[in-house]
């Protein structure tokens, strides 16, 4: 098959020299759009066995074509009749462009919907971007706070471990845990999920307790809507850490439904002037009242950065792990150089 490999908007690419090899080895063709990977330091000398095309004779030439990111609205109908891999999570143009997949006869895979079954983990795009997020997240976090995270203790006097508090546990959660145990912090975390308890005290952070939480296990490992008591018991247990730390690591997210608030601006007005807040969930309304998506605005001397987008600051893993999801999705989804069949559950839940 003639696979062709979109360059992006943004610094990640879809393919790597190394995934290349892998579609090289199974027989296939593989165009690339001029300077595709130059962002996330691969040059176009480093795919050696791909053939460079210009954007127009790439979609021309190949049955399928992958990106990163979704399309702008309008440029879908240059695409007639091809296969689509990309993702399209986060658009808020995704239902106009929807019909315009429809009126173009577009077949689309939106990688953001693979569903999280342990068969199909090899080729989760959100898991693999949100671990990095979590590192990120602390990294930006640690750049933008005035303080060192570790106890220190020198002869001019000490310095007290930075406190984190993390909100949401998941795969960006534990990640960000984990970075900032690494650098020497107090962590402390919370999450609806019983499962995530586990997780966060085999890190050795401690686990914010709230009882009351609504789970459902037919939701795939994802937390499910919470009842305003729980929210507002948890928004109380979480503002007593909250006032005292030094950075605030959020990610809660409900798959399908806007983030919850567990930021009030009144609380941010009683944090200590200095402490960050990173809000990975902005893209989804945010988990502080006053996030701003894709800014980084100070109120009162807290610092609030809105960025659901971290892992493209680490454009050449991220393209590593994207690229090694989509050829793992290719090689579920072409067999002896075929479609497989369309009931399959894992192209029946990302099929647009
Ligand atoms: P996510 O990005 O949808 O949400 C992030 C976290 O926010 C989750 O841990 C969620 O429980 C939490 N959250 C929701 N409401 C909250 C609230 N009010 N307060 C605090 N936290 C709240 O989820 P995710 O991180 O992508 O994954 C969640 C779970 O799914 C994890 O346990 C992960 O290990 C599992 N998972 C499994 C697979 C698989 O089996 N293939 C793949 C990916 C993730």
């Amino acid at each position: 098959m003639q696979f062709g490999f979109l360059k992006d908007n943004e610094p990640r690419v879809s393919i790597t020299p190394s995934t290349l090899d892998k579609f090289i080895s199974l027989g296939h063709k593989v165009f690339i759009e001029k300077n595709a990977g130059l962002q996330s330091g691969f040059s176009d000398f480093d795919y050696s066995n791909a053939t460079f095309y210009s954007r127009k004779d790439l979609i021309n030439n190949s049955d399928i074509i992958l990106s990163v990111n979704s399309f702008s609205l309008g440029s879908l109908n240059d695409y007639k009749g091809k296969i689509i891999i990309s993702n399209f999570s986060v658009d808020p143009n995704r239902e106009k462009l929807k019909k315009e997949i429809e009126k173009n006869k577009i077949t689309v895979f939106d990688l953001s919907m693979i569903p999280r079954t342990t068969i199909a983990q090899s080729m989760d795009i959100l898991s693999s971007m949100a671990g990095l997020s979590g590192y990120k997240a602390i990294i930006k976090a640690a750049e933008l706070l005035p303080k060192i995270f570790p106890m220190t203790i020198t002869a001019a006097g000490s310095i007290k471990p930075v406190k984190v508090v993390v909100l949401g546990a998941g795969v960006a959660g534990l990640q960000a845990i984990a970075t900032a145990k690494r650098l020497g912090a107090i962590v402390e975390a919370s999450d609806p999920r019983q499962a995530a308890k586990e997780e966060v005290l085999s890190l050795g952070a401690k686990f914010i307790e709230v009882e009351g939480a609504v789970e459902d296990k037919s939701a795939g490992g994802y937390a499910v809507k919470q009842s305003k008591e729980f929210l507002l018991k948890q928004k109380e247990e979480v503002s007593k850490r909250l006032v005292q730390a030094d950075v605030v690591i959020t990610t809660a997210q409900v798959f399908g439904s806007k983030s919850p608030v567990l930021i009030s601006k009144s609380i941010v007005e009683k944090m200590n002037s200095g402490t960050v807040i990173v809000d990975l969930a902005s893209s989804t309304g945010g988990n502080c009242e006053l996030t701003q998506d894709s800014k980084i605005i100070d109120h009162n001397g807290v610092k609030i950065v809105g960025n659901s987008y971290l892992s493209t600051e680490l454009s050449h893993d991220a393209s590593n792990l994207f690229s090694n999801n989509v050829f793992n999705f290719i090689n579920h989804l072409i067999k002896d150089n075929e479609l497989i069949n369309e009931d399959d559950d894992i192209l029946k839940s990302c099929k647009i």
